[in-house]
């Protein structure tokens, strides 16, 4: 028997494949131009702080000896410049693992997870902070470790980005569609044009630059990353009279004690 050939292709069929190759290369190229973006923003954020040390150990070796009242300050520089480093190298780890995580995610009970968390974070900040959870488990489908951690780092973002006693709040709550998990602030709030930005990396809000709040950028992007593996959405809206609501919308898992009491 004859071996079959293939079929040549239809006009419209080339037509189609040529427009999904171009598709999946302009995607691939918008791709290696975000990773492109991302190490050459890694490397200025980088080149500051190493900038910053190398200069006042110049400082240190040129004037400390005739004016040894220079050490002080330029150790403090070093000091705070070399933490600065190590939180922003972190942060990266924590990027890079994100990015790579599979996680299966497991029942758990949100109210008493935000509980534990608003009871570590508590002593740790002079901000009343305030928590509203049923009492009854409220359960998604999640992972416990990345849950604290989103939490944590919300917690950390609206006690920077408020005064020094103003209130926060987080909320526990469940709808027919999902369970939400928000951080309420009274702080500085975000502009409308950055609100889409703020989860982008190394994205700050300008105003937060010149408050001297200290920061990377990285935060929220990471934040961003855990709740995408957590199967949920992020978003951000004004408190009122001022500052910032962020919210996590997570799938609801079913109650395993309500299921073996009504089988
Ligand atoms: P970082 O705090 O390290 O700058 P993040 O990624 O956590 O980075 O946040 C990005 C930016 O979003 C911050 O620089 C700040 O301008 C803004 N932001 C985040 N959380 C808040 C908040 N609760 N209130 C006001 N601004 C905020």
């Amino acid at each position: 028997t004859q071996p079959k050939l293939p079929q040549p292709l239809e006009p419209v069929e080339i037509n189609q494949l040529a427009q999904d190759f171009n598709q999946l290369l302009a995607a691939q190229n918008n791709r290696l131009q975000r990773e492109r973006q991302f190490i050459s923003d890694a490397s200025h954020e980088l080149r500051t702080p190493i900038a910053t040390i190398r200069g006042n150990l110049k400082l240190i070796e040129r004037r400390g000896e005739q004016h040894p009242e220079v050490i002080p300050e330029s150790l403090g520089f070093i000091d705070q410049e070399s933490l600065r480093m190590q939180h922003l190298i972190e942060n990266l780890l924590h990027l890079s693992r994100a990015d790579r995580a599979a996680v299966a995610l497991q029942p758990l009970d949100l109210a008493t997870l935000a509980r534990n968390v608003v009871a570590h974070y508590q002593p740790l900040v002079q901000q009343p902070l305030s928590l509203e959870a049923p009492t009854t488990p409220i359960m998604v489908n999640g992972d416990t470790d990345m849950l604290h951690q989103i939490l944590t780092a919300l917690l950390d973002n609206a006690h920077k980005y408020s005064p020094a006693t103003s209130p926060i709040s987080v909320r526990v709550a469940q709808d027919d569609q999902a369970v939400t998990l928000s951080v309420a602030d009274q702080g500085s709030g975000i502009p409308a044009e950055d609100r889409t930005h703020i989860f982008e990396r190394f994205y700050r809000v300008d105003a937060s630059r010149s408050q001297k709040v200290e920061g990377s950028g990285l935060g929220l992007a990471i934040v961003s990353q855990l709740v995408q593996l957590n199967q949920g959405q992020i978003t951000v809206q004004d408190n009122q009279p001022q500052g910032s609501i962020f919210t996590v919308r997570l799938t609801p898992a079913p109650d395993p004690k309500k299921i073996s009491e009504n089988p």
